[in-house]
C-alpha cells in the first residue's frame, strides 16, 4: 500500500521524454512507481486533465535572511518550487561574527531591496560559523528543500571586518578565507558564490565586499572547490570577469562554473551571443561552463528616491553620496552631473546596465501630484520626444518637480522576446534568474517556471512543455549535482508539481505587506497550480500554500561529484 497515488495525469518526467498518460505512486517520501497500474494507496489524487512534473528547482534565490523567519520561502512554494538554492552572488549571512551582524544586514538591505528595519527585526542569529548556519536551518526546518552557497562577501567580512569593502586582502587573509570556504564545502555548501557586478552595492553605494577581491584571492577561493573536488562556482559577472578567465577557473578546478546573469542587453545586443559562443568553445575543450538565463524581461519598479538601476552609473555616485534630500536635489539639478550621466549612458559595451536605450522602456506608473496624472502610462522617451528635450533632463526634472516618490516601471533587459528565445533554447543555458527573495520592492520573478510553461510554451510555442519542464528541473538539478531530484522516476524524491497546462502562469503583480515590521514586497499569484509536494508531503493544494504541511524540506548537504 503506497502513501499516495496521483492518478491519470499527463506525466512529464523532466528528462524531455514525450508526455504520456499515467499514474505515480509515492512511498516514504520517494517515487515508488510510475506507470498505468501502480497499485493502491492510502491517499489518491485525481490528476485527470492535469500535468504532473517534477517540482521546479530554483537555482538563483536570495532567501538566506528570509528563511530564518519564513520557512516557506514565500512566495516560491506557492509558485511550484520544491528546491531553492540560496547564497547566490555571494550575498549570505554566514559566516558572521556577532559584531558584524548589523554591517552584514546593511550590506544586504540594498541588494535585497528590503528595509533594514525588516531585516533587523526578522533575522534570527542562531549561528556564527557556516556549519552552524546549516545546522540552525535544519533545526528550524524548511518547507522547500534548500541548498546553500558559501558566499564570498560574508567570508570576506568575516576575515577582514570593516576593511572588506575597502581593500584587497593580504596573503594571510586569503589563506584564512580559503580555509573557511573549504570548511563550508565539507559541511555541505553546494559551492562558492561571488559577484563582480558593478551594480552590487551595499548601503550608501559602498561596493559589496567581493568586488574588492583581486585575481589572487579569486583563484585561491575557487581553488578550494578543486581541492575539495566538489561544488559549483557561481558568479554574477561584471565588466572585469571574462569568459576566458572563467574557463581558466573551470580548467584549474575541474568544477562546473555557473555564469549569471546572461541577458539580452538592448545597449549591446550581440554581447550575450558572443559570450555564449565563448561558452560553447569552452565546452568543446571539456570545461563545464553554464550560462544562467532568465525568461522574464528584467523589469524593476523604482522611485527616484531609491533608484537602484541608476546606481550602476559611475556618474551617479555624487547622488548616492548626497547626505540629505536637499543635497540630493542639488546634485540632480546640477548641469555638469547631467552631462556626465548622458555621456556615460551613451557609452556602449558596459554589461547589464541602464543605458540610453532604456528610455523607451521606462514608464511612469504612479505619480504624487494630481496634475501629473495624465503622465501615467507614458514613457520617458515619448515625453522627451514631445518636448524636444534630452530624456535625462525630462526624467530628473520630473523627479525634482515633486515626484521623487513617483513609481517608474523599467524594462532593462530581455525586452526582445525573439532574442530571448535563442537564450532559452541554448543547450548550455540554465533557466533561472528569479532572484527570489531579493529586490523585493522592485520586482517578483519567483514564478519563472510557471511563466515558462504558460508564456513560452502555451502562448508563444517556443518550447515544448516537455523541454520547458526539463529546463527548470532535471537540467539545473544535474548541473548542480542534486541527488535523486528533478525527474519522475522510481527512487527519486517525490518533489512534484501538478498543474493545468491550459491555465498555468503567473498572475498580475501586486504589493503585499507581510515582511517583518509590515514592510512591503511585490508578489505574483500562481495560476493553474493544483498541487505541490516536497519529499512526498503536500505543501500546496488548489487553495494555495498549506499552513499545516509541517517542514518537509531537507537542507541538502550531499551532492554528486
Ligand atoms: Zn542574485
Amino acid at each position: 500500500m503506497h502513501d499516495l497515488v496521483i492518478a491519470n495525469a499527463t506525466l512529464i518526467d523532466g528528462l524531455g521524454t514525450p508526455a504520456r498518460r499515467g499514474s505515480l505512486a509515492v512511498s516514504g517520501g520517494r517515487i515508488a512507481a510510475v506507470g498505468t497500474d501502480v497499485g493502491p494507496a492510502r491517499e489518491r489524487v485525481d490528476g485527470d486533465g492535469l500535468a504532473l512534473a517534477p517540482g521546479i528547482v530554483d537555482i538563483h534565490t536570495h532567501y538566506d535572511a528570509q528563511l530564518t523567519w519564513d520557512p516557506y520561502a514565500t512566495p516560491s512554494t506557492a509558485l511550484g518550487v520544491t528546491t531553492v538554492v540560496i547564497g547566490n552572488c555571494g550575498f549570505t549571512i554566514a559566516p558572521c561574527r556577532p559584531a558584524d551582524r548589523d554591517l552584514t544586514l546593511r550590506n544586504l538591505t540594498h541588494v535585497e531591496g528590503m528595509s533594514l528595519e525588516a531585516l533587523r527585526a526578522g533575522v534570527r542569529w542562531d549561528f556564527e560559523s557556516y556549519p552552524e548556519f546549516l545546522t540552525a536551518m535544519e533545526r528550524r526546518g524548511v518547507v522547500p528543500n534548500v541548498a546553500s552557497f558559501v558566499g564570498h562577501s560574508s567570508v570576506r567580512t568575516y576575515v577582514l571586518g570593516a576593511d572588506a569593502t575597502k581593500r584587497t586582502a593580504t596573503p594571510g587573509e586569503i589563506a584564512e578565507m580559503r580555509r573557511i570556504v573549504l570548511e563550508a564545502l565539507h559541511a555541505g555548501a553546494i559551492g562558492f558564490a561571488t559577484s563582480t557586478l558593478e551594480q552590487h552595492n551595499g548601503e550608501h553605494g559602498v561596493p559589496m565586499p567581493s568586488r574588492l577581491a583581486d585575481r589572487d584571492e579569486l583563484m585561491a577561493l575557487t581553488g578550494a572547490l578543486g581541492e575539495a573536488d566538489r561544488g559549483v562556482f557561481m558568479l554574477t559577472k561584471g565588466m572585469t570577469s571574462t569568459v576566458a578567465w572563467l574557463e581558466e577557473v573551470a580548467a584549474k578546478t575541474g568544477r562546473p562554473v555557473m555564469i549569471a546573469a546572461m541577458f539580452v542587453d538592448p545597449g549591446d545586443p550581440t554581447r550575450v551571443f558572443n559570450e555564449l559562443a565563448d561558452i560553447e568553445g569552452a565546452r568543446r575543450r571539456g570545461r563545464e561552463l553554464w550560462a544562467q538565463v532568465g525568461c522574464f524581461p528584467l523589469g524593476m519598479e523604482f522611485t527616484l528616491r531609491h533608484p537602484y538601476p541608476l546606481e550602476a552609473f559611475l556618474a551617479w555616485r555624487p547622488a548616492i553620496e548626497a547626505g540629505s534630500e536637499a543635497a540630493y536635489r542639488r546634485v540632480l539639478a546640477d548641469p555638469s552631473f547631467r552631462t556626465r550621466l548622458k555621456a556615460e549612458a551613451a557609452m556602449p559595451g558596459v554589461p547589464n546596465r541602464f543605458s540610453d536605450k532604456t528610455w523607451p522602456h521606462l514608464t511612469v506608473m504612479e505619480v504624487v501630484r494630481e496634475d501629473h496624472r495624465p503622465l501615467v502610462g507614458r514613457t520617458i522617451a515619448e515625453l522627451a520626444a514631445e518636448r524636444g528635450q534630452d530624456p535625462v533632463d525630462v526624467f530628473l526634472d520630473f523627479g525634482l518637480d515633486g515626484e521623487l516618490d513617483a513609481m517608474f516601471d523599467c524594462r532593462l533587459f530581455n525586452t526582445d522576446e525573439d532574442e530571448v528565445r535563442r537564450l532559452l533554447r541554448h543547450p548550455h543555458a540554465a533557466v533561472a534568474l528569479s532572484d527570489a527573495g531579493a529586490h523585493l520592492s522592485f520586482l517578483c520573478d519567483a514564478g519563472f517556471g510557471l511563466h515558462l510553461f504558460g508564456h513560452w510554451v502555451r502562448e508563444r510555442g517556443d518550447l515544448t512543455l516537455e523541454e520547458a519542464v526539463r529546463r527548470v528541473t532535471h537540467d539545473v538539478a544535474s548541473a548542480y549535482r542534486l541527488v535523486d531530484r528533478g525527474r519522475l522516476a522510481p527512487g527519486a524524491w517525490a518533489d512534484l508539481l501538478l498543474f493545468d497546462p491550459r491555465t498555468v502562469g503567473r498572475g498580475p503583480k501586486r504589493r503585499v505587506h507581510d515582511l517583518p515590521t509590515g514592510a512591503s514586497r511585490l508578489d505574483t499569484p500562481a495560476l493553474g497550480v493544483h498541487g505541490v509536494w516536497v519529499n512526498g508531503v503536500r505543501t500546496v493544494d488548489e487553495r494555495g500554500v498549506r499552513e499545516e504541511c509541517g517542514r518537509p524540506g531537507q537542507v541538502l548537504r550531499d551532492f554528486a561529484r
